[in-house]
């Protein structure tokens, strides 16, 4: 269908065995589950099926190949984060739910940690944390904001920390570094290898995998596809952003891109100055996301938001690539890192996350048509997709675990307005986002506006 992952350092840069392509389905079968997408959401979800159960029969069918989606092409943050708002999970569940689901979160990242060991995926893992650096007097403010938000549901200095601009500049030698907010709860992956590297693993436990096998709908017992049906008790939806192209499904998340750039590799003296010794990954304060990480072979690969969301939620190749961001994120990386002076920038690419009307995740399934889904994750679903997975395994399972009773297990996310109105609320907010950051850089100080942003986003 298109090329456009390749386009990303991941893809170019992964090695030769991970690379190449799997047969198609080659007419009907019958397994126990059938999952559509071979993402992380889907290859996670095989993994804990086969690891809870060796003996189910569970097939995988995956339009492009492994890994075409987000899951191949990310910023390669293995974070906690959760993109649903405490907040709103405290309105629905409580706030013993909130603690919960944080708490999953951190032992998520523990999780895949053993997993990437115990069956030896190389993906560059690095547990380095993550660095939040305030460059703005303004950040700083959010910085206590969000330290105060993390205290108050009881979170200590082992999860968050403050950083003095001296400590935070021995993590992160940015310009201005006027402090961070560090959390050690973050892994740098190669996000390639990783799903890759979970496509043999799942093989070699017995599960197969088709590829250039598109799924035309997804129904109660069976996924069709152009090759023939797979016929199943359980399926799983696992298309994230692509779910839109499904028959029913157009309006129930919002695909928006996020592009990234990555640098020829640096020499060693850049990184003395640099610093992120321990490949921590980095953000700033900024309300248009910003995210980046230092490779495992010393490169930046950087990238951010801010790319307009196109009208009835399509997903197309073209759309991963945006000069005006593009240089935006140079612009940016430039201004973090003066002495990054003329290095090359060697990739670029992009990708859709996928976001629900109410920017909250989910999970579930519907044990009276057995069709069981996750994803909605916004921009964090490196890791969030492994919890999903093991959580879709004990749902089908009929496991009465902790994970089932989470709070966003069977949350229905209402769906997105009808054109235009959809474009015209997620383009509008973009810009005042967009607009936002503008006046704080000036040294205003827009607190309108951004309580504005922030009912938007629950
Ligand atoms: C540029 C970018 C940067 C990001 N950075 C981060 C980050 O640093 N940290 C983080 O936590 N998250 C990040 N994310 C989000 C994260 O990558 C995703 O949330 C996660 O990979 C979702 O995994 P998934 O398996 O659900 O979806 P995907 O990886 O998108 O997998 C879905 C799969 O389904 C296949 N498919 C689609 N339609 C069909 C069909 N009809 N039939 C069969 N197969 C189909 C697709 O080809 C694809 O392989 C980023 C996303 C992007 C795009």
């Amino acid at each position: 269908m298109s090329d456009a992952p390749g386009a990303s350092l991941w893809h170019s840069t992964l090695p030769a065995e991970a690379k190449g392509t799997r047969p198609a389905l080659g007419g009907d079968v019958v397994a126990d589950v059938a999952i559509a997408g071979g993402g992380y959401t889907g290859l996670w979800t095989a993994y804990a099926l086969k690891r809870a159960d060796p003996g189910l029969r569970v097939v995988v069918c995956e339009r492009e190949t492994v890994g075409f989606g987000a899951s191949g092409r990310n910023g390669g943050w293995c974070s906690a984060l959760f993109a649903g708002s405490r907040d709103a999970t405290e309105r629905s569940h409580g706030r013993d739910a909130v603690v919960a689901m944080q708490r999953a979160m951190f032992a998520t990242l523990d999780e895949i940690e053993r997993v990437v060991r115990e069956e030896a995926i190389e993906c560059d893992w690095a547990r380095g944390g993550t660095i939040q650096v305030a460059t703005l007097p303004s950040h700083l403010t959010r910085l206590h904001e969000e330290l105060e938000d993390h205290r108050s549901w009881g979170f200590g200095e082992d999860d968050f920390r403050e950083l003095t601009p001296h400590e935070s500049s021995d993590v992160i030698g940015c310009r201005p570094n006027l402090g961070g907010l560090f959390t050690p709860h973050c892994a740098a992956i190669h996000p390639a290898k990783l799903v890759r590297g979970l496509g043999r693993v799942v093989e070699r436990l017995g599960v197969t995998i088709y590829e250039q096998t598109p799924v035309q709908s997804i129904e109660a017992g069976r996924l069709r596809t152009p090759h023939g049906t797979v016929r199943a008790e359980a399926v799983v939806r696992a298309t994230e952003a692509f779910s839109t192209e499904l028959p029913g499904l157009r309006r129930v998340v919002a695909p928006v891109y996020s592009l990234m750039i990555a640098t020829e590799p640096l020499p060693d003296s850049f990184w003395a100055e640099a610093r992120l010794d321990t490949r921590p990954t980095f953000a700033d304060f900024r309300h248009m996301i910003v995210y980046g990480q230092r490779t495992a072979d010393g490169r930046f690969a950087f990238g951010g938001r801010g790319t307009p969301y196109h009208a009835g939620s399509r997903v197309r190749p073209q759309f991963d690539r945006d000069p005006r961001i593009f240089d935006m994120l140079h612009a940016t990386l430039r201004a973090l890192f003066p002495a990054l002076g003329d290095a090359a920038i060697t990739h670029r690419w992009g990708g859709a996350v996928a976001v629900p009307r109410d920017w909250y995740p989910s999970v579930g399934f519907d044990r009276a048509d057995g069709i069981a889904w996750a994803g909605g994750y916004v921009g964090d679903g490196v890791s969030t997709t492994n919890l999903a997975g093991r959580t879709i395994a004990d749902l089908i399972l009929g496991r009465d675990s902790d994970l089932v009773r989470l709070p966003w297990v069977g949350h229905r996310s209402p769906r997105w307005e009808p054109e235009p109105l959809r474009w015209l609320g997620v383009n509008g907010s973009r810009k005042l986002v967009e607009s936002i950051d503008r006046a704080e850089a000036r040294g205003r100080d827009p607190k309108r506006r951004a309580r504005v942003v922030k009912r938007l986003l629950g």
